[in-house]
């Protein structure tokens, strides 16, 4: 999945695709650009529902005889 690297000055377009920390230069209004990622190995939204059923593991011993 690529990601367009934007001059957050005058909007151009530095790059494209992903990153984890980037600094560039901006060659039309020549800022100086930072970028982070905003978390390494983020879980995905949607991937499990915030609700999680607490099933409390109950386990009985049962003795035979
Ligand atoms: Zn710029």
């Amino acid at each position: 999945m690529n990601q367009d690297i934007r001059c957050t000055q005058c909007g151009r377009k530095l790059a494209a695709g992903r990153y984890l920390e980037l600094h560039i230069k901006c060659p039309r209004c020549r800022a100086m650009n930072h970028f982070k990622a905003e978390r390494p190995g983020a879980p995905q939204p949607g991937a499990t529902d915030g609700r999680q059923s607490d099933h409390s593991l109950a386990r009985r011993q049962t003795t035979l005889g």
